[in-house]
């Protein structure tokens, strides 16, 4: 028998009685969940350290906080999201109650990553809760400090019979996805998310799936080289480059190359020090496999920025590599570390062009002082989501929709969004058993008259009442 046998059988056993449905009982999670967060900020920020040497603020503002917002903004707006949503109808449906109920789909996996360990596995958990389904949580192996408080203290603040804790590497995540689950929220590599929806297939289930890829960030010749320099350096070294929507490397002209090295040489000793091995606010590389990884990365092109290590530490210097070859694994695979190489394009259409012949990215960056440049690169690309002059400011906005495209993966949630994730709508019409005497025209055989007045109550747009 699995380990979690058990806690499956009490989750679904709450799936059929409906006990998670009810407005009280979601909001009673929430809640929980909100003291979770009140209640171990610092045991959290410490975890945080000891997997990925997160400063305090790292912790705060991209992880804690984010999933704080979403609680409160979910406890907020739950009365208005989960009501019935009436719509317009036809002429046919005039005397009938058309509506979209929003039901739980029942039980749902989540599945985290490492980098982000909290934020990743919570804010989708504010969904579920708050659509009311019960959860099954899987968070990382390879943040273990961070999975070792999931494990042993939020499931106190939750309801046993609609939330349990499943742990395990590969393996172990292997087995459990055998199991028959009514809704998968993946977060990971683009690797296991083929691995996850080929599993899901065989029951038919739903997933979502946010995944990865290499985000490009274009300058433009007109951009001021400092003002870009500190703002890519700040999203490409935040959490040492260990963020599924940092900029992944630059593309610019020569020339901007040529300005922008000795802008970002500035921004780097300006937020770490001369020695960034000793500035509190650079992370570290989460395990030896992947420090090992980027180090041969470091191998591609030539450094022109950085480039020590130490393995020590699992130390990387936020590093600045140029005149790497398409070909090379810099430029093949995900970078996911402080490493930012930047390729030399004749200008923006060959920029888009670039971006064109690759993967959809997540996240795509556009630096310039001229909005129709701007536009031009919004226009003629596509993907999870698009930031000019900036980073990943995106993410503090739960108004917009996060989420992928192709490689970069599939449905999106954040705020609102995030609840109508984990709700089937269902469609409903509530039509009277009387009116017998109304219905007769629609039976067979059906007349000329019959069929003109039946086509003309369901044709749009002239029979729709908006
Ligand atoms: P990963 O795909 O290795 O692991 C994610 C989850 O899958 C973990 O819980 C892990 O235990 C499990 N897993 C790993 N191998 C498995 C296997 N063979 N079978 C079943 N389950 C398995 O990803 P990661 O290394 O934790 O995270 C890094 C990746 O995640 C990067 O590609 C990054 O871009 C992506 N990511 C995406 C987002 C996003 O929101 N789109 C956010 C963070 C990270």
């Amino acid at each position: 028998m699995a380990p979690w046998t058990a806690a499956l059988e009490r989750l679904r056993e709450t799936v059929s009685t409906g006990r998670a449905v009810p407005a009280e009982f979601r909001r009673t999670q929430l809640q929980g969940l909100e003291r979770f967060l009140n209640e171990n900020r610092q045991l959290l920020q410490e975890a945080l350290a000891e997997d990925l040497h997160k400063s305090d603020f790292e912790s705060d503002i991209s992880e804690l906080l984010l999933c704080r917002n979403e609680v409160a903004f979910a406890l907020r707006n739950l009365n208005t999201w989960i009501k019935d949503e009436p719509v317009a109808k036809n002429l046919l449906l005039q005397l009938s109650s058309t509506f979209i109920r929003k039901e739980p789909y029942g039980l749902v996996l989540i599945m985290g990553p490492w980098n982000y360990p909290i934020n990743l596995t919570l804010v989708p958990l504010v969904g579920a809760l708050a659509a009311g389904n019960c959860v099954v949580l899987k968070p990382s192996e390879i943040s273990r400090s961070v999975e070792r408080v999931l494990a042993q203290l939020l499931p106190r603040y939750l309801d046993p019979s609609c939330f349990t804790v499943v742990l395990g590497g590969p393996q172990e995540t292997g087995r459990l996805l055998e199991e028959k689950f009514d809704y998968i929220f993946f977060t990971g590599s683009p690797r296991v998310g083929r691995m996850v929806m080929s599993a899901a297939a065989k029951h038919l289930t739903p997933v979502t799936l946010e995944l990865g890829g290499k985000n490009p960030c274009y300058v433009h010749d007109d951009c001021d080289p400092q003002t870009t320099a500190n703002r890519v350096a700040l999203f490409r070294f935040f959490n040492a480059g260990q963020t599924c929507v940092a900029p992944d490397y630059v593309l610019c002209s020569r020339e901007m190359r040529e300005r922008l090295l000795p802008a970002l040489q500035r921004a780097i000793t300006r937020f770490f020090g001369a020695d960034p091995q000793v500035s509190p606010d650079l992370g570290r590389i989460v395990s030896d496999r992947h420090f090992q990884r980027l180090q041969g990365l470091l191998r591609c092109g030539q450094v022109a920025i950085g480039g020590q290590s130490d393995p020590r530490d699992r130390y990387i210097a936020p590093t600045v590599l140029v005149d790497v070859q398409e070909t090379e694994p810099v430029m093949q695979e995900e970078i996911f570390g402080p490493i930012l190489p930047i390729v030399t394009v004749g200008g923006m259409g060959e920029a888009v062009e670039f971006i064109r012949r690759r993967e959809k990215p997540l996240a795509l960056y556009a630096f310039s002082r001229d909005s129709q440049v701007i536009h031009k690169v919004l226009d003629r690309t596509s993907s999870g989501s698009f930031t000019s002059n900036d980073g990943f400011v995106f993410l503090s906005q739960m108004t917009l929709p996060f989420g992928g495209i192709g490689n970069s993966g599939m449905g999106r949630y954040h705020g609102k969004f995030s609840f109508d994730t984990f709700s089937h709508f269902r469609s409903c019409v509530l039509s009277s058993h009387h009116l017998e005497q109304l219905n007769q025209v629609r039976y067979p055989p059906v007349g000329p008259w019959s069929r003109k007045l039946i086509t003309w109550a369901v044709e749009f747009p002239n029979c729709t009442i908006q």
